[in-house]
């Protein structure tokens, strides 16, 4: 794994100075919390995620705004993903 050195101060992280870095990651579905089916894709084994579009971001993400279209209704996977978490920074890092 490559660690990145970098000056942004924790504080300095926000979503609202993002570009939705986590959005353009794979998202498994692993519980029904609601997510409209036309955002879903399934393999043929059936596994079930968030379907990405050509861009590379999920297709619940409002392109306008960059923010989730479907908040109330996100999967888990994306409720447990934390702003700030060393996840978040790596995907700032990588992606802004
Ligand atoms: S959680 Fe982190 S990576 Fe995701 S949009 Fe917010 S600041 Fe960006
Ligand atoms: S469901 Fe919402 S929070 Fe989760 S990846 Fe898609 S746009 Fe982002």
């Amino acid at each position: 794994m490559t660690i990145k050195v970098t000056n942004l101060l924790a504080s300095d992280i926000t979503c609202s100075n993002c570009k939705a870095c986590c959005c353009s990651l794979e998202v498994m579905i692993i519980s029904d919390t609601g997510v409209p089916s036309q955002h879903i894709y399934v393999d043929e084994h059936g596994s079930e995620t968030m379907l990405r579009l050509d861009d590379g971001w999920c297709s619940a993400l409002d392109r306008n705004t960059l923010m989730c279209s479907i908040y109330e209704n996100r999967p888990w996977v994306c409720r447990e993903f934390e702003m700030g978490s060393p996840e978040c920074i790596n995907e700032r890092l990588i992606k802004l």
